[in-house]
This record gives C-alpha cells, structure tokens and sequence, in this order.
C-alpha cells in the first residue's frame, strides 16, 4: 500500500484547511444530544463510558436511566453494585460498570466529589484511559488533549494515508500527534467532538459516502483510492467456544416459589452478575440423559422432575462464543448449600443483574407460568 509519509506532514501554528473543514462540518450536521449541553464532568464522564462500544442510540437510554437514578456523583457513590449493575444489564462489558462505581467512591471518598481537572490526573482512576481522560479533560476543562478511539483513527488515517495501525503504540503515537497540531486554533472541546462525530456520520466503516463528502478534495485515502483499506487493522483474535448447560431449578417453599442463582465471583465473564448453576465444557450440550451421568448429577438431588428442556442459545462476546441449553428442573427437596448460590423468590428474580442471554432466556421462559403449571400438572 502507498501511504503518506507521515514526518511529511507540517502544520503551522494557525488553522489547518483540513481541521477548518471538520469543523465547519460539524457546525452543520453535529447531532443534539444531552451530553454536548453540559461541562459537568460527572456527565461527561458518564456518557463516554457508557458509549464505548455502544450504538449513540442505545447508549442515550442507558444515559438517561443513570442519570435519573444518579443525578450527581454522590448518589453513583452511595449506590449498592448490585443496583449499578442491575442498570447497566444489556451493555455488556460489565468492568466497566464496576470501574464506574469503583470511581465514583474515589471521587467522593478522595476528592470531595469533584474531579481531577487534567487528564494525567484523571488517568490515575480505574476504567479510565486515554480516550476518556482526553475527552473529559477537553470538554471540561479545554485541555488541548487529542482524543484516539475507532471515529478519529478511521477519519485520520484516511484523510493523512497513515500505514501504521494505530493498535501498536508507533501509530497511536501518530494519530495522537496529527490530532494535536489540528486542534491547534479550535477549542480543543470543539475540535476532537467535531472529528469524533465526523467518524460517527460520514466517515463510516463500511461504504461512506465520499462523493457526497465536503472534506474529499482533501482526502489521501479518496485520492488513492484506499478508502476500504484505511485504517489498517489489526488480525482479528481467535474466537474460543464455550457451551454452557444452565439447571434452573426451583422449589416452592412455606414462603413462595424460589429459583436457585449463582453469583459469579470468579475472574471470568459476568463477574459479579447472577446466572444459574451450570456444568460448562468445551465439546457439546449435554443431553437429558446426561443429566444424572455427568457433572450436573452432583448438583441434584436424587428426586427431581424435568419440566422443559430449552432450545439452543448462541451468545457472541468480543473474543467468545457461548452455546447454550437450559434444563428447567423442579425440586421437592432443598439441596445442600453451595458457595456463592442462592435462592431467591421468583418474584425477586428482576432485581438481580443477569447477563444478556440469562435475560433472553427469561423472557422467552417466564418461571412464574413454569412452576404454576407444575403445580397444575400436581
Ligand atoms: S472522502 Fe470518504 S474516506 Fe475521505 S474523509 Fe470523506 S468520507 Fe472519509
């Protein structure tokens, strides 16, 4: 691939025709959402959170819930996790609903309530990166500090032919700097939102639609036609399959209906959310058959009634694939206690933060019909 050759690449200290041409765009198509008409640093910070990695229409909902629920950061600090999570469910990438809380109580345990103002400062807090930092350090404080997440790297690397992939610390170092000397006249609040958005609506991805493009005359990927094959990404990791075997098991108490949950506590995915017992492994679903031959046989007790087996369940992670099957099971006797396993009444069941799929699986499966039936069946 011919690119541009970066060092080539000079700025003066006034505006540059291609930063003035972002901004102008920007001026015009920029979308009007709750987070641009605040500097308050506890929104900001929320809104970058919760949008990383997440559709702008999808995150509004999420913004919107948490900021009602937690109108200051205070409120975020004093809240239980399981609340936090609760709000967060559907998001995924739950760490990073855990750093929000963890921050939270820093911020009011360490700060007062008020965050730092630079972004080396705001670095130093779990769940805050370069990206995050820049952006609250900019919107907040008009620090000149370049934002680097996927908008800016696609909308550089086409605009200025950068070769390198802005994963390794070489290329990040380039779109970092070329953002820089872009900003260089704007403020730095306006400039990085004016490329981000640029990124979001017109520099897509896939197909973007560079004849309708105020900004292609100066475009190196246009000119060379390197639209699709800028930016230059990294291979993609290895996908590992995972399959899990869900028991959901209940049993009516003196006291109403329970269903047995499992808080995972483990370093692994969906640390601290609640799902069911479940016997995983590499190969295959189990059967019914399987269910007093295998693993899941040490988890039942010896008198149990089937009341449905599940179809198939496919759930796509970032590096993983879960396949999953779920076995409804009615017990008459309590089991022996386990760590981290709970019953919980059935009616409480949607306070609890359950992963996605436990979600789907729920609403497909109501357990309140489930274990009437079964009584009815009785
Ligand atoms: S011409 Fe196409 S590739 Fe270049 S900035 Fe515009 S949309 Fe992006």
């Amino acid at each position: 691939m011919t690119t541009r050759n970066r060092k080539s690449i000079t700025f003066k200290a006034m505006k540059n025709p291609v930063a003035e041409s972002l901004v102008s765009w920007y001026s015009v198509n920029k979308r009007h959402l709750p987070w641009r008409e605040t500097r308050d640093p506890y929104l900001i910070w929320l809104s970058e959170v919760i949008l990383q990695q997440t559709r702008v229409n999808q995150g509004l909902e999420y913004y919107r819930r948490f900021v009602e629920a937690f109108p200051v950061v205070f409120d975020l600090a004093g809240a239980a996790e399981t609340e936090v999570l609760k709000l967060w469910q559907g998001l995924g990438y739950y760490s990073r609903a855990r750093n929000l809380h963890k921050t939270a109580k820093i911020i009011v345990g360490n700060h007062s309530g008020k965050f730092p103002e630079t972004s080396s400062g705001l670095l130093k807090l779990p769940g805050i990166g370069n990206y995050t930092a820049a952006a609250i350090a900019s919107i907040c404080f008009d620090e000149a500090a370049p934002v680097v997440d996927g908008n800016v790297i696609r909308v550089v690397s086409r605009l200025f032919g950068i070769a390198e992939n802005a994963q390794t610390p070489g290329g990040y170092k380039q779109i970092a700097h070329i953002m820089h000397e872009l900003m260089e006249g704007f403020a730095p609040s306006l400039f990085n939102q004016a490329v981000m958005e640029f990124g979001a609506l017109q520099c897509v991805p896939n197909s973007p639609a560079c004849h309708q493009c105020s900004l292609q005359p100066q475009c190196f990927a246009f000119a060379n036609g390197l639209v699709q094959q800028l930016p230059v990404k990294k291979s993609k990791p290895e996908v590992t399959v995972r399959y899990f075997n869900y028991l959901v098991i209940t049993i009516t108490k003196a006291d109403g209906d329970c269903i047995l949950l499992r808080k995972r506590t483990g370093k692994d995915i969906w640390h601290n959310l609640y799902d069911f017992p479940a016997v995983e492994n590499s190969r295959e679903l189990i059967t019914d058959q399987d269910l007093t031959s295998s693993d899941a046989g040490n988890l039942l007790p010896t008198d149990f009634s089937i009341l449905g087996i599940s179809g198939r369940y496919t759930h796509l992670l970032t590096h993983r694939r879960i396949i999953a099957k779920f076995f409804r099971i009615h017990i008459s006797s309590e089991m022996a206690p386990m760590q981290n396993h709970y019953w919980v009444k059935v009616a409480d069941l949607p306070g609890y933060p359950v992963p996605r799929l436990i979600d789907r699986y729920l609403h497909e499966h109501p357990l309140c019909t489930l274990v009437i039936q079964h009584r009815m069946k009785q």
